[in-house]
């Protein structure tokens, strides 16, 4: 079956058995999101998660001269 990615709009044919396929076909999942853009995500989820992390330690970092 022929896919379009919601983020870029590209068409992509993935395998009608293909478990992605069989969601999509049966409505599980609304949303189809390329390799690339998946990747993509997936990277910068990964980023915001370390830098989330940074942010928290530096506040912690910053409350600690406050109380000095
Ligand atoms: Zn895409």
């Amino acid at each position: 079956m022929r896919v379009k990615c919601v983020i870029c709009d590209t068409i992509e044919k993935i395998d009608d058995s293909c478990p992605l396929a069989k969601k999509l076909q049966n409505r599980l999942i609304h949303t189809y999101m390329c390799t690339s853009c998946d990747k993509r995500i997936g990277d910068n989820t990964k980023k915001r998660h370390k830098s989330g992390n940074f942010k928290l330690f530096r506040k912690y970092e910053v409350h600690d001269q406050y109380l000095d």
